[in-house]
């Protein structure tokens, strides 16, 4: 019999080759096993543009809702694919929107596995960026200057008190952006970062850039350390742990000379920067798992890659690709163990942990999609460049195995 599940995932599905890969890790990983019970939100840009984007406010509802999502990578449309698409709008960024509607914070950790060592010789465990997912330049306002005129920041409060900071003179053409964030997200942030370092008995690291941003970066900064001292303190004294700020320049250098194993918090734009770094220099941005761990306890897992456009237009042109599943198989088992959790069901908890454990052993193993051919090396095993379905073949050999052997 299948494993049943008790509430439903909210799955939030996507675009182009991760939409491919989607179905078939559902198809030949998932399915076999398990009951699948989800509630299915298409964030295909094509639904996204027939629903003016009101699919992707109902997914992260339902997110709210129901607790726990898995997503696919979405386009985030642009010029050209506005026209590729015949798009009525721009449509924003659908993790951003989601992101907005939950608030939170993205936690994103590369997958380690034997035979794939990181770029940088000393990092020995893997680094966990805690990336801000709210506010700042993503929720910004942006102005085109096309002629000469003062720039001004006002801030009108209700009270009738008006605040106004000259920010510059044009004399020509130029740029303006207007960013925020609000003191209870960076609590909550913190919050997240704080209980994440515990829950994981790992270090926890914070940067920003206070020096040149004094009101601004150093906000997050003070808030950080209030709630620290006042909270976290001696519940991270005891279990031996550290918490420390440090300006951005002086992390990055830190980081790379560090043996790795720890958390580093950024602001919303350093993550998302900093996580494609450190992820590439552990392997590959496919080898990487995202979760967006909301204040109030909901959760998304998706993978931190994109779509994968150049894969797909060959694939479209009926070519195998060899595109690597395994930050999307992982946003799956992440989210079937968190929903196993929370619903008290060993048996899908197991075969989550099983899932991760065949993917790890058949890249261990020799068997590896393209991007980790060239990063793959032991002395002992021959590393051999499968198609995504090939490859998913040959994970899905392991876990029958590993699931009978448990029954
Ligand atoms: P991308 O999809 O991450 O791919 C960039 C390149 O990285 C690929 O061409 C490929 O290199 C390599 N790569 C990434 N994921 C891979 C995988 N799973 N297996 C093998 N190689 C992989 O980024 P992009 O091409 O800049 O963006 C494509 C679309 O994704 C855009 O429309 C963007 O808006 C969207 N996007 C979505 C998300 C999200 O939903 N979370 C995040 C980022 C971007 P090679 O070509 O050298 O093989
Ligand atoms: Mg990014």
């Amino acid at each position: 019999m299948k494993i049943q599940m008790k509430t439903p995932l909210v799955e939030m599905d996507g675009d182009e080759m991760t939409r491919i890969l989607w179905k078939q890790i559902k198809d030949i990983l998932l399915e076999p096993y398990i009951d699948l019970k989800t509630e299915y939100y298409d964030l295909s840009l094509d639904e996204r543009e027939r629903t003016k984007d009101q699919v992707t406010i109902d997914a992260a509802n339902a997110n709210k809702r129901l607790g726990v999502a898995v997503k696919c990578a979405t386009i985030t449309p642009n010029a050209q694919r506005q026209k590729e698409y015949n798009l009525t709008q721009m449509w924003k960024s659908p993790n951003g929107t989601i992101r907005a509607i939950l608030d939170g914070t993205v936690f994103r950790k590369p997958i380690m596995v034997k035979g794939i060592t990181p770029c940088v010789r000393n990092w020995e465990k893997p680094i966990t960026i805690a990336r801000h997912a709210f506010g700042d330049v993503y929720r910004d306002s942006e102005i085109r200057v096309n002629q000469p005129g003062i720039a001004k920041l006002i801030f009108e409060a209700e009270s009738g008190e008006q605040i106004v900071e000259e920010i510059a003179r044009f004399t020509g053409p130029g740029v303006l952006q207007g960013q925020f964030n609000k003191d209870d997200s960076i609590e909550s942030f913190s919050r997240s970062c704080f209980e994440f370092a515990l829950s994981s008995h790992q270090d926890l690291w914070f940067s920003t850039k206070d020096t040149i941003s004094k009101t601004y970066d150093h906000r997050f900064k003070d808030i950080f350390q209030n709630i620290y001292d006042r909270e976290y303190k001696d519940k991270f004294e005891s279990a031996g742990l550290e918490y420390f700020y440090t300006l951005i320049d002086d992390a990055v250098a830190r980081i790379i000379r560090s043996k790795g194993g720890m958390i580093w918090a950024c602001k919303n734009y350093d993550g998302d920067v900093m996580s494609d770094m450190v992820s590439t220099a552990f392997g590959s941005l496919a080898m990487m798992t995202s979760v967006l761990v909301s204040p109030e306890g909901n959760y998304e897992y998706e993978a931190a890659h994109g779509t994968v456009t150049r894969h797909y237009y060959k694939y479209l042109q009926g070519e195998e690709t060899s595109t690597n599943p395994v930050a999307t198989i992982f946003a799956w088992t992440g989210a079937l163990k968190k929903r196993g959790e929370l619903d008290h069901l060993d048996d899908l908890i197991a075969f989550a942990n099983h899932l991760e454990q065949a993917t790890l052993q058949t890249i261990e193993e020799g068997e590896m999609t393209g991007d980790l051919i060239t990063l793959f090396h032991n002395p002992q095993v021959e590393a051999k460049k499968l198609n995504s379905r090939q490859f998913l073949e040959a994970i899905a050999k392991r876990l029958l195995v590993l699931q009978v052997t448990k029954a």
